[in-house]
């Protein structure tokens, strides 16, 4: 008797939990983002956020976390409740992250519950309005006879300006001083003020800037123009053949948060994908979204992997540690 009562309170309060799960979400929720506010990161976060509302029927509120590598806000969602009232949306620093921290205290291929992919995204490399290099030909050959003052701004390591810059001096033979952030919305006023010479970064910081003239823009890192900036040519038809940094964005939740709620989100975000301010908006950023058939956590997770596998090798050759 008393082990059926057992048994009854426990489907009771199983089916409670089950159906509290079914109608997620009944408050908004919390999308952290691992870098400074303003910057190319929070801007896709803004714009995915605001077009999840609606299929969410609930707010999605962007909370940003920044740090230098962009390491606290992957931390602080893998320690979060996993109920979905607190999401993650990170770049391919959560691919790049696991070789150049060697106390990383997050495994991305462990401690998450996978949504989808969201966009791609090319970067620009950028310098200050007033460097004294016309084009390509000129900036190559004023940094390397100066090396030794010239700036490079990041958003510090484990981050994709860190990993374009990178593969960029290597790609050159050529170190120059870096100068980290927590992120490049600040590197980029820096940049705007003249204190920093060059940076690589998201055409979704760097278009509006350079469309405005303010910033001097020299190549895109992609292996086509891209269309927004059609008259910039690619580092490969500079010369750096094969050169292509490509930057991809996911959505993330806590490990063991459960299915439904997953469901939810991945449906969610298949719904922003589709919203023609979403594609407009990416567009005229320099972004593209995904095929629908990749916002989803199986292709999340398959991407998350071979991105690791991808650039692990590529940055232990280069010998960079974070830590
Ligand atoms: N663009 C930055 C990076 O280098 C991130 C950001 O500020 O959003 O990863």
């Amino acid at each position: 008797m008393r082990s059926r009562l057992l048994r009854t309170a426990l489907l009771v309060s199983l089916s409670f939990v089950g159906s509290a799960f079914a109608q997620y979400p009944t408050k908004p929720v919390n999308m952290l983002v691992p870098y400074a506010a303003g910057g190319p990161t929070d801007t896709v976060a803004r714009v995915v956020a605001q077009a999840m509302i609606k299929p969410m029927g609930q707010t999605v509120l962007v909370e940003n976390r920044p740090s230098a590598g962009g390491i606290l806000a992957p931390e602080a969602v893998k320690n979060a409740k996993p109920d979905g009232y607190t999401i993650l949306i990170h770049h391919i620093g959560m691919a790049t992250t696991p070789a150049l921290y060697r106390q990383l205290r997050f495994n991305p291929l462990t401690d998450f519950e996978y949504v989808g992919l969201i966009n791609d995204v090319p970067m620009t490399l950028i310098a200050r309005q007033n460097f004294p290099a016309k084009d390509f030909k000129e900036f190559l050959a004023y940094v390397k006879a100066n090396k030794d003052k010239v700036t490079y701004a990041n958003a510090g390591i484990g981050a994709a300006s860190h990993l374009c810059g990178m593969l960029f001096m290597s790609a050159i033979q050529t170190d120059v001083l870096t100068v980290p952030y927590k992120g490049t919305a600040p590197a980029m006023n820096d940049l705007l003020g003249g204190t920093v010479d060059f940076m690589c970064d998201q055409t979704t910081n760097t278009t509006n800037q350079i469309k405005a003239g303010k910033v001097k823009v020299y190549a895109v890192t992609s292996k086509k123009r891209v269309p927004s900036l059609a008259e910039v040519p690619t580092l490969d038809e500079l010369g750096l053949k094969g050169f292509e940094v490509g930057i991809w964005h996911g959505l993330y939740a806590p490990k063991g948060t459960p299915k439904a709620v997953i469901d939810k989100l991945a449906a969610s975000l298949q719904e922003a994908l589709k919203d023609e301010t979403v594609k407009k908006r990416f567009a005229d950023l320099g972004a593209e979204a995904v095929p629908l058939d990749k916002a989803n956590p199986a292709a999340l997770a398959a991407h998350l992997k071979a991105e690791i596998a991808k650039w692990g090798p590529i940055i232990k050759s280069a010998g960079v540690y974070a830590d």
